[in-house]
């Protein structure tokens, strides 16, 4: 399999929705991503979690085959986000950011992950994942993913990382907010002129849009009966994104977004990351084939 490096945060989420109050359950950015990814390449997770994190949890990590050997333990809390989603779940409100041992997280790539073929650079200060970028060697494929918070602080450190990787996903508002256009070819022109030569652009529960060169291509979210949690949603779609180009080397790229939604669509099954962490590659298989009878026509 190929090695594909995850770097974001480890978490503990508090979060309350339409079911009720969740406190503190195992999250991140890097997390998701990596669950999601970890049945389709040699998954590398590069994060810092505190004394406070569970043994528990790192070794669910482990037996999906995750390298943890990249996980420091700080001395200090686990970094612990909590957030309140509207009752349709379509917006959520952050109460609380608690950064504890990620205010310092420096991440240290590990010498035997710095040959990574396969790079997701999940949602962390651009700086940072521009020092990842520093450490790795020549990997074939860099995804990165951002947020408000970074094209509000950050700017600059921001648009030199997307001179510096080939993938960027990032949710449509925050597209929107970094260009300064509503409407998905100005938003797209104007992120592919920034850097990336492939932007990815999720939109929920309306799934989300690759555009590559000439070549634009718009994959629904599956549709589901009931959602528990969103949390992770887009993590878990850059992981499964980044995995299927790992697994098939760096391909089809219609295919690696289907399975991006494939992966995100078992995410939000469960709260927290209940349900990817009982997914089976047959599964996301079986759920790829379904979105191919959902969309052919
Ligand atoms: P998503 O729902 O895909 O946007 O990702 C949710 C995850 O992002 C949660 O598990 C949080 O722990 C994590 N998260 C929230 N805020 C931040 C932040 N400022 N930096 C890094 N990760 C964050």
């Amino acid at each position: 399999m190929s090695s594909l490096l995850v770097v974001g945060s480890v978490a503990f989420d508090t979060i309350h929705n339409h079911l009720g109050s969740h406190d503190r359950v195992i999250g991140g950015s890097a997390t998701y991503a990596s669950l999601a990814a970890s049945q389709l390449a040699d998954v590398r997770l590069v994060g810092v979690v505190g004394q406070d994190f569970p043994r528990e949890a790192v070794e669910m990590l482990r037996s999906r085959g995750i390298d943890t050997s990249g996980l420091e333990v700080a001395i200090g809390e686990t970094f612990h986000w909590e957030g309140r989603y509207s009752d349709d779940l379509t917006s959520r409100e952050t109460i609380q950011t608690d950064l504890n041992v990620f205010a310092d997280f420096n991440p240290k790539i590990p010498a035997s992950f710095q040959d990574s073929e396969f790079v997701m650079l999940g949602n962390i200060a651009p700086q940072l994942q521009l020092h990842v970028l520093d450490q790795v060697q020549r990997p074939k494929l860099v995804i990165a993913d951002t947020m408000n918070l970074w094209i509000d602080t950050a700017l600059d450190a921001l648009k030199e990382l997307l001179t510096r990787i080939d993938i960027l996903v990032i949710n449509e508002e925050e597209a929107r907010q970094l260009t300064g256009y509503h409407h998905p070819l100005a938003v797209a022109e104007a992120l592919r002129a920034m850097g990336p030569e492939t932007v990815i652009v999720k939109r929920g529960e309306y799934g989300a849009l690759l555009f590559l060169e000439e070549d634009i291509f718009c994959a629904p979210a599956y549709p589901l009966k009931a959602v528990a949690d969103p949390t992770g949603a887009g993590d878990s779609f850059a992981g499964g994104f980044l995995g299927y180009l790992a697994e098939n080397g760096h391909t089809d790229l219609r295919q690696a977004v289907i399975c991006g939604s494939a992966a995100a669509s078992f995410c939000v099954q469960d709260v927290g990351v209940g349900a990817l962490a009982e997914l089976t590659r047959e599964h996301l298989k079986k759920r790829i084939r379904d979105f191919r009878e959902l969309t052919c026509f």
